[in-house]
């Protein structure tokens, strides 16, 4: 059995439109693939701080906006 593919930064399994053709694969929305590039840039990826929930309700916040207009 494959177990559900899960974004590496919010850890949230990845819903279904989103395999390895997406351009946001393996993330599960484009905040999450935004919050990787901005870890990057700053360098500061191997001290991630866990997620809490106030960051996740941030993040589904944004999300919203991003696919409202
Ligand atoms: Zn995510």
């Amino acid at each position: 059995m494959i177990r559900p593919m899960t974004c590496p930064i919010c850890d949230k399994e990845l819903p279904p439109e989103i395999n390895g053709e997406s351009m946001l694969f393996p993330f599960c929305s484009s905040r999450c693939k935004q919050v990787d590039l901005y870890r990057w840039c700053n360098g500061d990826y191997a001290v991630v701080e866990p997620m809490t929930i106030e960051h996740l309700l941030e993040a589904e916040q944004a999300e919203g906006e991003l696919f409202e207009g």
